[in-house]
């Protein structure tokens, strides 16, 4: 199975991904966690996607779709996976669509988590004080920058997938059990 999953920061993509790596056996692809992974090791990649991330804004299109397709190649990538983060914009979705033709790769369904903006800051506050401001970018300035580059830049990819009949939308409100049921049942699984 190839997913993709899409919604707000704070929506709950990252828990509801872990759930479907288990349950279907399939590979994470998150593009905040490998640009994390970049900062963390210094390399040039890293060093000039830090400011950008900092301050809430998106890392190029160029550098994201460049990790992205190294990243598909990967084996443990050929038994399915959950992309996480990306695609972000409708640029991103249209180089996906060509890497994964180029592949002869199909995607099965884009995941929306619906989630209300007011809410999902103070989730996401509670978030970076629970984990003692492990994430230089979860603080609440930040995040409603990233909530407006989610609606400006992101949102759009709803109506995107939903014209190639792949979008599933699901209430992200709910409990984190509900909303992996929803998930499962919009899944047919
Ligand atoms: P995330 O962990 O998905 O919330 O991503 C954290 C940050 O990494 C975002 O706020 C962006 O700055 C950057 N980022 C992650 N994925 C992408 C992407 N697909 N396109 C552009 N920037 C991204």
């Amino acid at each position: 199975m190839r997913l993709i999953l899409l919604g707000p920061p704070g929506a709950g993509k990252g828990t509801q991904a872990d759930f479907l790596i288990q349950e279907f056996k399939l590979a994470h692809l998150s593009t905040g966690d490998m640009l994390r992974a970049a900062i963390k090791a210094e390399t040039p990649l890293g060093l000039a996607a830090k400011e950008v991330m900092d301050r809430g804004d998106l890392v190029s299109d160029e550098i994201v779709c460049g990790i992205v397709s190294e990243r598909l190649d990967a084996p443990d990538a050929s038994n399915g996976f959950v992309l996480d983060g990306f695609p972000r914009t409708i640029p991103q979705a249209e180089t996906l669509d060509g890497m994964l033709a180029e592949k002869d790769m199909n995607l099965d369904a884009v995941v929306e988590i619906r989630a209300d903006a007011d809410i999902l800051v103070d989730r996401i506050v509670k978030r970076a004080q629970e984990s003692g401001g492990a994430r230089s970018d979860d603080n609440e300035e930040v995040l409603r920058k990233r909530l407006d580059v989610y609606e400006e830049s992101t949102a759009p990819l709803v109506a995107y997938y939903r014209e190639k009949g792949l979008l599933k939308t699901v209430d992200g409100m709910q409990s984190i059990d509900e909303v992996k049921a929803a998930i499962r049942s919009a899944l047919g699984a």
